[in-house]
């Protein structure tokens, strides 16, 4: 395919290129991007949260197709909004764009992100572009709308709670660790990559979803957690954000985090344990919160959603019932899983 060097479009034609698709589908975005500023008009509470991911740190594009880049760099930033139970509304998109990349490379991206505004009815309403020097750069930040009594802090925890998570965890990490496998192999033997059976962990990996459809069941069955996190880090350090924030303790059950089966199968092939991966792994975006003990009949009848443990004095620790049934400290990170 041909390659169109930047420098022939320059800047204002090259925003011109990135911005000229939007769709704007809110009716709280007066005006979206072209102007200096974009203008908004809630009618309720604003959440508004940033991410930025930097190309080495936080991604390889060695093995990340840039429209998939484009849609997670969107999705990622609008699970933060969705973890304060806030429906995302509008993003700002600024880049760094790396000196190697062709005008059809930003098109490819661009393609990802429009892609991920279309499917959460979100509008990109501006942003920055310049070049960077040391790879590509994105930052997004995400903006929701929310109602005083529907908001989720990690805060709310209270003693007894049930710890729910939707989905499954663990298979994003396992997919990552394929990926590098792979590209391992190539890099060292120009072995070429083999994916093939593994759709499910490398699209957890590579095309993450954000739980939306959680907090319209939320609304559906009038649940209402009391506390909320998305899981980014990884189970462990982000159930302990919550406890600390709560000022709480808790026990996770070890045999209820939910491991699809997929992922215990590259688990084994990695010589991994699934429940490290789950635990430490990060990058699931399922949700994990918490609800009061008496929606446990409520939860129970709902597949979407796992019970996984309670909320405990803070006295008590911070701790995983193992399968054989002991206590084991949780630790934030580097914790080892020795049975
Ligand atoms: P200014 O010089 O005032 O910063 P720019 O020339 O940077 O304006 O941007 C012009 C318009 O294009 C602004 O509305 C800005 O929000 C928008 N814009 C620039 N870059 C992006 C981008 N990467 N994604 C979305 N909108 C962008
Ligand atoms: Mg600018």
């Amino acid at each position: 395919m041909k390659q169109t060097p930047i420098s022939e479009l320059g800047e204002f034609a090259l925003i011109k290129e990135i911005t000229q698709h939007i769709k704007l589908q809110n009716a709280s975005t007066l005006k979206g991007a072209g102007d200096d500023a974009a203008v908004l008009k809630f009618g309720d509470n604003v959440v508004v949260t940033t991410d930025m991911l930097l190309e080495g740190i936080h991604f390889d594009l060695m093995y990340t197709p840039l429209k998939h880049l484009g849609y997670k760099a969107v999705v990622v930033n609008l699970s933060d909004v969705i973890a304060m139970n806030a429906m995302p509304t509008q993003i700002l998109l600024s880049l760094g764009i790396d000196k190697r990349f062709s005008v059809e490379m930003v098109e490819e991206f661009m393609q990802g992100v429009y892609l991920a505004c279309e499917e959460y009815k979100v509008d990109l309403v501006g942003g920055d572009t310049t070049s960077s020097l040391t790879g590509f750069c994105i930052s997004v930040t995400a903006l929701g709308e929310i109602g005083d009594d529907e908001l989720c802090y990690r805060n709310g925890a209270k003693v007894n709670d049930l710890i729910c998570v939707s989905g499954d965890l663990g298979a994003a990490y396992v997919g990552l660790q394929l990926l590098e496998r792979e590209k391992g192999l190539f890099e060292k033997e120009g072995i070429q990559p083999d994916l093939a059976g593994h759709d499910y962990i490398l699209e957890r990996q590579l095309k993450p979803k954000a739980r939306v459809d959680i907090l319209k069941l939320f609304k559906k069955i009038n649940l209402k957690p009391n506390a909320m996190i998305d899981v980014s880090d990884g189970l462990s350090s982000d159930i302990l954000h919550i406890c600390e924030q709560s000022k709480m303790g808790c026990v996770l059950y070890e045999d209820k985090i939910p491991i699809d089966y997929t992922t215990y199968n590259m688990a084994e092939e990695l010589s991994i344990n699934a429940t490290t991966c789950a635990l430490n792994g990060g990058e699931d975006y399922e949700l994990l919160f918490t609800v009061p003990l008496e929606a446990h009949a409520l939860v129970e009848k709902t597949p979407e959603i796992h019970i996984i443990g309670h909320i405990t004095e803070e006295s008590k620790g911070r701790n995983l019932q193992t399968r054989g049934g002991g206590l084991t400290e949780l630790k934030a990170q580097g914790w080892n899983f020795s049975n």
